[in-house]
């Protein structure tokens, strides 16, 4: 969906979408959509800006960072965005400058913008840095790979817990003996 500045102006749109995974494209292989993304918002004009405000939801699966199993978070934003006009003609410098005053406004370019993008900004400033499957996610073990928390892997390398280290060395006792 495209929001034309001039259309806009004649009259606010009301939105109420919903986009499958795969159709905003989020520029990253980091993650994915699960499920639709829907929303419902309001784009209209003000002052020569496009506003747009409203909310969407959607569901993302990103990687545990200790263990990179697939993990879902829920996303719901709540969203009130501005969009200024910025020139063809305008200088870079002049560009530069109005990105440092005004970090908060967004900025378009000829007749408008697509709604994809705005979501697609949404999405990625509402998803965590870092997520991880479980608190006590034990991760992978740094020399063989093995998801350690679905199995123990006979390095003996990765540090364990203090409290555990008799019944560890215990174990690569028996393991020699083998
Ligand atoms: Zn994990
Ligand atoms: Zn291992």
């Amino acid at each position: 969906m495209f929001l034309d500045v001039k259309e806009l102006a004649v009259r606010k749109l009301r939105i109420r979408k919903s986009y499958a995974p795969g159709s905003v494209d989020y520029h990253t292989g980091e993650f994915k959509q699960l499920g639709p993304l829907d929303v419902e918002a309001t784009a209209e004009v003000l002052d020569g800006q496009i506003r747009v405000s409203g909310m969407l939801d959607t569901k993302i699966e990103m990687v545990c960072a200790r263990c990179i199993e697939p993990v879902v978070e829920e996303v719901h934003r709540e969203f009130d965005l501005f969009y200024r006009p910025l020139a063809n003609s305008a200088r870079p410098n002049e560009e530069a400058r109005l990105k440092l005053d005004d970090t908060e406004v967004g900025f378009f370019r000829g007749e408008g913008m697509f709604l994809a993008d705005v979501l697609s900004e949404q999405v990625l400033l509402s998803l965590p840095m870092k997520v991880i499957c479980r608190s006590d996610c034990r991760g992978l073990c740094p020399s063989c790979g093995a998801n350690l928390n679905h199995e123990e892997c006979r390095c003996e390398t990765h540090a364990t817990d203090p409290r555990l280290a008799p019944l560890a060395r215990l174990k690569q006792d028996w393991l020699k003996k083998q």
